[in-house]
């Protein structure tokens, strides 16, 4: 007996130093992703011409809506002849065109034309700001103020659109001239789906024959705020984005008197698939762009995180725990399911002939429209539901690579000019015009060059939305540094 008992602590005592051994190991081969470019001083920029051009932008109310009858399109048409004023060199050299009317097309011709394009994306339209009364300067003043220029697109996304043009003005003040094709396509309905905007210029690029080497688009930024237990900005590069997907459930009945009823009603009938769909989530997993960030942000990380994240292997049940218990990082691991619409009845004593309910779906990447709907068919299991997409669903897009010349060159650019920053691989949550140009460009990045704290994230679509005149400055420059490396 005794004899056991020891060999069984031996047992135990082995397994955990080959276990101690195991965790030690692949945390110290666990090295860093990170790369130390050469560092360059940052290109000479004319900061006050460009904060004029943005203020300028900003006071054009170009908002895009759900309904067609509200837009204004005069804003958007200003606003073109503002970009036109401002940058005079960009609109002499670079071919400009409209797609449907109001989204904008430049090509900037490269010198070796053979080679892969470069497509630069930022947005010309804007939410509307129904809060402006909280704003601490006028959404559509364009006020520069305690080092900040203030307004509605600051952020998201005509500091992008401008800083670009301000980028390419430069340049060709400097006399660069671009070996590959480079595309400036600027949607006017991002924030609608971008199906008029950037949807149709892409198709105008595939039509044409156009193959992009990579395309650069909003998305992820350089977020500062101690994130992760990193007392560094995290540079989150997005690789790809989540599907959309409303679906429409339908329970039909019979119309009829409250006062007979039949066991089961349109509401109750309804009532029930609706509740098997929040009792049965979908099942999650960790989509490969977030397994990237943590090999990325790991290594960066103090001792124990290191440690969990070196080791997924073992740790990876305990990590999907965490994720899943908080909302933001929950809908990473899986398609969420949000329950958005119910109706039906408007008498109390008439039984409803029909019930209905919208379930919006953000498809995680991988899973596609068709899987999901089959999904939610078999969870509310009833034929008496009709289930039915509304809108244009989108399919979470393929994911951009990290291997290749591309991505390098954004990481490296990153570096030098925010060297504090991390850069992580990530995923956004939501949607952007970048799904659409999934034929054109071979690798697509959501990335704004811009710094800011986690607290101004709440800023973009909400009040007070400010960009820092410094940050838009850095922005302009690696706009600058960007295309020069990829393009030059
Ligand atoms: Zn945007």
């Amino acid at each position: 007996m005794k004899r056991i008992v020891l060999g069984v602590i031996l047992a135990l005592i082995a397994t955990a130093v080959v276990l101690f051994g195991v965790l030690a190991f692949n945390t110290i081969t666990f090295t860093s992703m990170q790369v130390a470019p050469a560092p360059r001083a940052l290109p000479e920029i004319n900061l006050e011409r460009a904060v004029t051009s943005l203020q300028e932008a900003l006071r054009q109310e170009t908002i895009s809506y759900e309904e067609p009858h509200l837009w204004d399109f005069e804003p958007f048409a200003r606003l073109h002849e503002i970009l036109e004023q401002r940058f005079p060199l960009v609109h002499e050299r670079l071919e400009k065109e409209t797609v449907s009317d109001y989204s904008l097309l430049y090509t900037w011709r490269g010198a070796a034309p053979e080679e892969k394009a470069l497509i630069l994306l930022a947005h010309q339209d804007v939410v509307a700001a129904p809060d402006a009364a909280i704003w601490e300067h006028p959404p559509f003043s364009g006020a520069v103020a305690d080092g900040f220029i203030w307004g509605r697109g600051t952020l998201d996304d005509k500091g992008s659109m401008i800083g670009i043009l301000e980028a390419v003005e430069t340049l060709l003040e400097n006399g660069f001239v671009p070996e590959r094709t480079v595309y400036l396509c600027f949607g006017h309905d991002e924030e609608v789906g971008g199906w008029n905007g950037a949807a149709k210029t892409a198709e105008t690029l595939r039509d044409r024959g156009v193959t992009a080497k990579m395309s650069l688009d909003e998305g992820m930024a350089v977020i500062d705020g101690a994130l992760l237990g990193l007392d560094v900005p995290i540079a989150f590069i997005s690789l790809t984005e989540k599907g959309y997907l409303s679906l429409e459930l339908t329970a039909r009945g019979n119309p009829g008197h409250a006062s007979t009823p039949p066991r089961e009603t349109t509401l109750g009938i309804l009532s029930r698939a609706v509740t098997r769909l929040e009792e049965n989530p979908m099942p999650a997993s960790l989509p490969e762009p977030v397994r990237l960030m943590f090999r990325y942000l790991g290594p960066e990380m103090p001792f124990p995180a290191n440690v969990v994240f070196a080791n997924l292997w073992l740790t990876k049940p305990l990590v999907m725990r965490q994720l899943a218990s908080a909302r933001a990082t929950d809908a990473a691991i899986r398609t969420t399911t949000a329950v958005t619409i119910m109706e039906g009845g408007i008498k109390d004593n008439v039984l409803p002939a029909e019930a209905r309910a919208v379930v919006n779906f953000r498809p995680k990447p991988g899973k596609t429209i068709e899987q999901v709907i089959g999904r939610v068919r078999e969870t509310i299991n009833d034929d008496r539901i009709e289930v039915r997409p509304l809108r244009r669903p989108v399919e979470s897009p393929p994911m951009a690579r990290t291997d290749g010349p591309a991505f390098a060159a954004l990481q490296e650019t990153i570096r030098q000019v925010f060297s504090e920053a991390i850069v992580a691989p990530a995923m956004m949550l939501g949607g952007s015009d970048t799904h659409h140009y999934a034929e054109v460009a071979e690798d697509r990045y959501g990335f704004l060059p811009l710094d800011f704290s986690v607290e101004d994230l709440e800023r973009i679509h909400g009040p007070n939305e400010r960009i820092s005149v410094e940050a838009f400055g850095r922005m302009i420059a690696f706009y600058m540094m960007f295309i020069e490396h990829v393009a030059g």
